[in-house]
């Protein structure tokens, strides 16, 4: 089976209430779109978006702990976020590795808490530039896929998303030809692993916008998108979901 088509949007620390009117706009306009659309939204908004989303897009959270409660100040857990009315969780962004020193085994244990609650989780992946200039893409990709995706993983509970660090938020994108070598290594290693059903869609994230969308998705192996900024204004993301 071919994997699910996915767009997926990342808001990060951006948004408030008012931002659900960009919601309204994806949805009129995109919601049916035959493809699946989520939005991660920060967790102040998941509920109140998950409550009138309903029209074909799903909510998500950005982050969760590897626990499902207990004395975690400013923490969220995966039970939480599926009761606050999400399906999704993000796990293993670039910014939480750097930020909060996430190592793929924590990875690894928040999307297995994730698919405990009934969550799909969204594990990223990608080298950083110097790691490129060095070489060693293939081989961070294949250290992190090992380590971060957990032995529970189906192509049913997990999206992979491949985000060189290096093009996030920059407007810098990999040719095509790098994206391909990337998700064609992606694929091998995880049928090698999970075998040849493991159909997990590959998602391509870093500086996606309207105007390389359909080029991108055009890559073998890319089954769509997690985008962060071009998420933010239904009139860059809705573009987007239908050039998938
Ligand atoms: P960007 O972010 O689309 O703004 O580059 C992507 C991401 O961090 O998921």
């Amino acid at each position: 089976m071919a994997p699910r088509k996915l767009a997926a949007g990342n808001w990060k620390m951006n948004g408030t209430l008012a931002a659900l009117a960009e919601l309204d706009a994806l949805a009129r306009d995109h919601g049916e779109a035959g493809v699946d659309v989520l939005i991660c939204p920060p967790a102040t908004l998941i509920h109140a978006m998950s409550s009138r989303a309903g029209q074909g897009i799903a909510v998500g959270g950005q982050d969760c702990h590897a626990k499902d409660s207990g004395a975690h100040t400013g923490d969220i857990s995966a039970p939480q976020l599926r009761d606050a009315g999400a399906s999704h969780v993000i796990v293993g962004h670039s910014e939480r590795r750097t930020d909060h020193a996430e190592t793929d085994g924590e990875v690894a244990a928040k999307a297995i808490a994730a698919h405990k609650a009934g969550l799909v989780s969204v594990i990223c992946v990608g080298e950083t530039e110097a790691e490129r200039d060095g070489g060693q893409t293939l081989d961070v990709i294949a250290r992190q896929l090992a380590g971060s995706v957990p032995d529970c993983a189906t192509a049913a509970n997990t999206v992979i998303a491949y985000e060189p660090v290096w093009a996030i938020g920059t407007g810098r994108t990999p040719t095509g030809d790098q994206i391909a070598e990337v998700h064609a290594a992606m694929r091998d290693a995880l049928v090698r692993r999970f075998g040849d059903g493991a159909d997990f869609a590959l998602l391509y994230g870093g500086s996606v916008k309207p105007s390389n969308a359909a080029e991108i998705f055009a890559i073998p192996h890319v089954d769509g998108a997690l985008v962060g900024g071009a998420s933010l204004k239904a009139s860059d993301f809705g573009p987007i979901v239908a050039a998938l």
